[in-house]
């Protein structure tokens, strides 16, 4: 079935009627040297660098450098406190409470099913298969006329594969509700961003961020990428000045540093290969994922021990071996070489004595 894709459909009836706050620099967008119109401290900061002013409520700089970046032009993307904002007002916007439900594909991404308890919305969940990939016929079965939202994690969190796209792109042509992407992890990916297709599919929301490989995730920044309309539904719910002025400005010096980025990048995914090569060389180790991303999920024998032993070395790993289809798995993250090093000593001593 071909999905006729409504936006008007999709959305609450509240969040269709709602008049969205006007602040003062909505109102009022020229240049001007008295400023006495938002009951700000016209004096300065007590700061050597003045935030006395409320920031711009869109971020304009910031969005048309990270156009450059990504390719993306400024009206189809949104700017979040973290990407968990854009998640909370999917929820917000599309989902009526106690109604609607959305579809979460476990293992994965603990926010969703948060973010979704939060707004009191249902979430339906349909595992992975054994290799971390869409089990479409479940999915399929699972969607009914009050699913509003899939999410999907590419490369997925924990497992750290890619999401086929041809898979991916079969619910985006099938299914006529929201299909989020969530792109947290793309940038160490082989596999291409679905910015690119943003424009063939009205129902695509890709979530990416600047708290991963970016290096920046003290910062708070999140950035959803969606069609036009959904775009301003975002603007229309977010708080007016929902990215604060030391981040715009912090991130507007950082995006100059792509380079840097890109090398770092490099590295990650050079240490990515060496750590599971030499964890593959110890027979205590069961399987590792093969992964797109920054860490990765290593099944092994003894995981609680290894993982209180490693606490007690002052590394600090992450225990997902009770969770469904990650049984027995670490899963561990790619640090600086040394890090990498330390890890993989201590894993080696655990295991000649235990
Ligand atoms: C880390 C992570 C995020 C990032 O969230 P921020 O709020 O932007 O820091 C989003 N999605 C996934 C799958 C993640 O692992």
């Amino acid at each position: 079935m071909e999905s006729s894709f409504s936006l008007n459909r999709l959305l609450r009836d509240n969040i269709k009627k709602l008049v969205p706050y006007s602040s003062a620099r909505d109102e009022f967008k020229g240049q001007a040297s008295v400023l006495l119109d938002a009951n700000e401290n016209a004096f300065g900061s007590p700061y050597p660098k003045n935030y006395n002013r409320y920031p711009d409520p869109l971020q304009y700089r910031l969005k048309e450098k990270l156009c450059h970046i990504k390719g993306v032009p400024v009206n189809r993307m949104f700017l979040g406190n973290g990407s968990d904002e854009a998640i909370d007002i999917l929820f917000r916007a599309f989902c009526e409470p106690g109604r609607d439900n959305v579809i979460l594909l476990p293992p994965t991404y603990g926010m969703y099913e948060v973010s979704a308890n939060i707004n009191n919305v249902a979430y339906k969940n349909v595992s992975l298969t054994a290799d971390y990939q869409l089990d479409l016929d479940v999915i399929a079965e699972a969607i009914d006329a009050y699913t509003k939202i899939i999410f999907i994690c590419s490369p997925n969190n924990p497992s750290g594969n890619n999401i086929r796209r041809q898979d991916i792109e079969t619910i985006l042509v099938n299914f006529d509700g929201l299909v989020v992407v969530d792109e947290a992890y793309i940038n160490y990916s082989k596999q291409q961003s679905f910015t690119r297709d943003l424009v063939e599919f009205p129902n695509l929301v890709v979530l990416q961020t600047l708290s991963k490989a970016w290096g920046l995730a003290a910062l708070r920044l999140g950035m959803a990428f969606a069609s036009e309309e959904i775009i301003e539904v975002f603007n229309k719910i977010k708080p007016p000045y929902n990215i604060n002025q030391a981040t715009q400005d912090i991130v507007l010096d950082a995006l100059e540093r792509v380079e840097q980025v890109n090398e770092w990048i490099k590295q990650v995914v050079v240490e990515r290969e060496k750590l599971s090569v030499s964890l593959k060389e110890l027979p205590q180790i069961i399987h590792i994922t093969p992964s797109d991303a920054n860490f990765i999920l290593v099944r092994l024998e003894k995981p609680r021990a290894l993982y209180d032993f490693l606490v007690a070395k002052g590394i600090i790993v992450r225990d997902r071996s009770k969770i469904t289809l990650c049984e027995g798995c670490l899963r561990l993250t790619i640090g600086t070489p040394e890090d990498n090093i330390a890890l993989l000593e201590s894993i080696r001593e655990f295991y000649t004595f235990n």
